[in-house]
């Protein structure tokens, strides 16, 4: 698992540990478990292409 600065805070609980789960390709809240983005190579593949 890796940091991610996609997500500055979570909009649950509004921690600032946000991690990447490589094994679910997820974004999550490491505090409360929220899943912020899935499929995020995916999404990083889009943002490329602009
Ligand atoms: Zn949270």
């Amino acid at each position: 698992m890796q940091h991610t600065d996609l997500f500055e805070e979570c909009p649950e609980c509004h921690s600032g540990h946000i991690l990447y789960d490589h094994e679910h390709d997820e974004v999550f809240c490491y505090d409360c478990g929220l899943v912020l983005l899935r499929n995020y190579s995916f999404y990083i593949f889009i943002e490329d292409m602009q």
